[in-house]
């Protein structure tokens, strides 16, 4: 080969090679471009997959939220909250459509927090809660929700203006600058086929994708099963007839039981038995080992209760620590038997920590012990807190209503106060006048003395012995306008209590030497009466005492407090308290006078007939006393 054919052959090879090179190389960014394509297709994929992933998760929250049966509206924030951030969402609310006498309105009824509400309240000097909203006068909108499509636009100065026509359309528009917000988007809710509302979404972006109008009508169909599940649960809750916690019927159930259980009764002429129940210490319990060892307790008398319980039997948990049973076709000799039973048996259960407890039980027969189901029930209570009273862990047979003096009604009715802590007296007074009542017999003075001791707590000036002396003279004088046993018994357990609100003015005002101020002295006035109340209202046996206290202060004339009653519209029982508690008073010493002699203090009396009280009641009343006198 010669010297050009060497060169011929190397060029060629050279060729080849180029060519394999440059082909090569096409290959290559062939092969690059594809892997740049790959790589941006990934990434949005991946990103798209994030953002379902978000989705998902919020929906997941908002799923959990509601098997937590917490209260919708707490749901419904919850909800509305879990949107925030999300896809560029600054703001989000529930509304519902509402209607009252001036028309339709929007009511908020959950929103998102954050601080559009302060950036609102600085900017027109008002909150947003403090305007009535209209529904948005927008056709587009109205007709979206009506076919419950979701709606977006950003006109957002339309739908602020809308909502509240009464802002200013500049400082809207400032507002809305301030607040980054680019456009709004309204999902209509359904519940049950109808309008409930709707969810409305402040977007920093201006435009809405098909995936995100996809997750905005899922997250509504949530906002909706929340609400559907809340009603629900409502109706559920309002239908149930066992305790949660105990399995045991529940108070509801037990009412309707026993009306229909009377009206076989007196049908049949077959009497039932009722035992009331109730754990002894069970605040000790819950003080020393916690709640949680309280709901152990309670929940193992109702298991007790469950396995000595005939299948006709209905036991009921009445609320908190307290039971009731049924025993149909059962008199009062075999209701205590059976209460015997289950006393025994809840003495014999051993529970970890806790150790034993016991219960106090009381039982009661209709048609035996009364035929009318409110009494049957009260006299049940009162058997059950003998049997407190007498040490706990026994059973005690009810007496029938008429049998009860007065002085025992008042009796329990002290040692409720003083053992549930209804007024404020000090722990040693208090288990000092409950031992007191609990040792004495009944129709002793010991009543009147626990009764001047209260007295005393807030009335340091009080005459030692006139609570006697005021309840003898308020039966004389019943006697004279011819009150009947029962309203006469009713008057002497009102005079005992009138007062017991004082307990609960502050030491305070009490104990000031300077004049009370106008307030002050209203509230002297007033506030008594409420107390009065509120502290003898959870009593079941005294309920009828309660009017003739809450009267004690109206004048014969209309000047007194709190109804400004006169005449005969203010029950004799409460004309009677505040003649003899104004007579008693006069002899008080007060930072204002000295204490008054009796013939003075009747004259006050005198002077003040057609005033504060009748001609006939002050006549009446100055005789016995004069008399009492002589
Ligand atoms: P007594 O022997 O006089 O009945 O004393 P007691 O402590 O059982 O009665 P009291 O009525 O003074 O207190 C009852 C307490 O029971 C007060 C309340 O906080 C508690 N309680 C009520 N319901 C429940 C409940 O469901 N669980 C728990 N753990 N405690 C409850
Ligand atoms: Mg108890």
């Amino acid at each position: 080969m010669g010297f050009f054919d060497s060169i011929r052959k190397f060029k060629n090879q050279l060729d080849q090679v180029e060519s394999t090179v440059y082909s090569g190389k096409q290959s290559l960014l062939e092969v690059y471009e594809i892997n740049a394509k790959l790589e941006a297709e990934i990434e949005a994929r991946t990103r798209e997959l994030d953002r379902a992933n978000r989705q998902m998760l919020t929906l997941q929250h908002i799923w959990e939220m509601m098997n937590s049966s917490k209260p919708l509206s707490s749901v419904l924030n919850a909800i509305v909250n879990s949107l925030q951030g999300e896809l560029g969402y600054m703001y989000s609310f529930i509304v519902k459509e509402k209607a009252d006498n001036d028309g339709t309105y929007l009511q908020v009824v959950a929103s998102s927090n954050n601080n559009l509400d302060a950036q609102f309240l600085e900017k027109f000097n008002c909150s947003v809660s403090d305007f009535r909203m209209n529904f948005p006068d927008i056709p587009e909108l109205k007709k979206a929700v009506k076919n419950n499509q979701i709606y977006q636009s950003i006109d957002l100065n339309e739908l602020v203006c809308g909502f509240i026509p009464e802002l200013e359309k500049q400082k809207v528009d400032e507002f809305l600058k301030s607040a980054r917000m680019k456009s709004y988007i309204m999902v209509p809710l359904m519940s049950k086929q109808t309008h409930f509302g709707s969810l409305l979404v402040f977007s920093s972006r201006e435009s809405i994708s098909g995936s995100e109008l996809n997750f905005l009508s899922l997250f509504a169909k949530q906002i909706e099963l929340a609400i559907t599940i809340a009603d629900l649960f409502e109706a559920v809750k309002a239908q149930a007839v066992t305790d949660g916690m105990t399995g045991l019927y529940n108070r509801r159930y037990f009412e309707e039981f026993i009306k229909k259980e009377a009206i076989r009764s007196n049908r049949q002429n077959q009497k039932f038995t009722v035992i009331g129940l109730d754990l002894d210490h069970l605040k000790q319990i819950n003080d020393t080992y916690g709640h949680n060892y309280g709901d152990i307790a309670i929940k193992a008398i109702a298991e007790v209760l469950k396995n000595n319980a005939r299948s006709i039997d209905v036991a009921a948990r009445m609320g908190g620590e307290e039971f009731n049973i049924i025993l149909p076709g059962v008199d009062s000799a075999g209701g205590c038997i059976a209460a015997e039973r289950i006393r025994k048996a809840i003495e014999a259960v051993e529970l970890e920590k806790i150790g034993h407890i016991t219960a106090s039980l009381g039982v009661a027969t209709y048609l035996e012990h009364s035929d009318d189901i409110e009494e049957l029930l009260e006299i049940t209570d009162r058997a059950m807190y003998e049997s407190k009273r007498n040490g706990r862990n026994r059973v005690t047979i009810a007496r029938p209503a008429y049998e009860t003096s007065w002085q025992e009604i008042a009796v329990n009715t002290f040692v409720d106060i003083l053992t549930k802590h209804r007024i404020p007296v000090d722990e040693a007074t208090s288990r000092l006048l409950t031992k007191k009542l609990n040792e004495m017999n009944i129709n002793n003075e010991k009543l009147y003395q626990v009764a001047d001791a209260l007295v005393n707590t807030y009335n340091p000036e009080h005459i030692q012995g006139s609570v006697k002396k005021k309840v003898e003279l308020a039966g004389l004088l019943a006697k004279r306008f011819d009150l009947s046993k029962d309203a006469i018994d009713r008057l002497k357990i009102a005079v005992l209590l009138y007062d017991i609100g004082n307990t609960m003015l502050p030491k305070e005002i009490l104990r000031k030497s300077e004049p009370l101020t106008e307030d002050e002295k209203s509230y002297i006035k007033q506030h008594p009466v409420i107390a009065a109340r509120e502290i003898l209202k959870p009593i079941s046996n005294i309920v009828d005492v309660i009017p003739i206290i809450e009267k004690h202060h109206e004048n014969w004339n209309g000047t007194g407090y709190p109804s400004r009653l006169s005449g005969e519209a203010i029950p004799i029982e409460s004309q009677i308290i505040l003649i003899v508690d104004a007579y008693f008073a006069l002899l008080e010493k007060r930072p204002y006078r000295d204490a008054m002699s009796k013939e003075d203090a009747l004259k006050q009396i005198e002077q003040e007939i057609n005033q504060k009280w009748s001609d006939k009641l002050a006549k009446e009343f100055i005789g016995i006393v004069k008399n009492d006198l002589s």
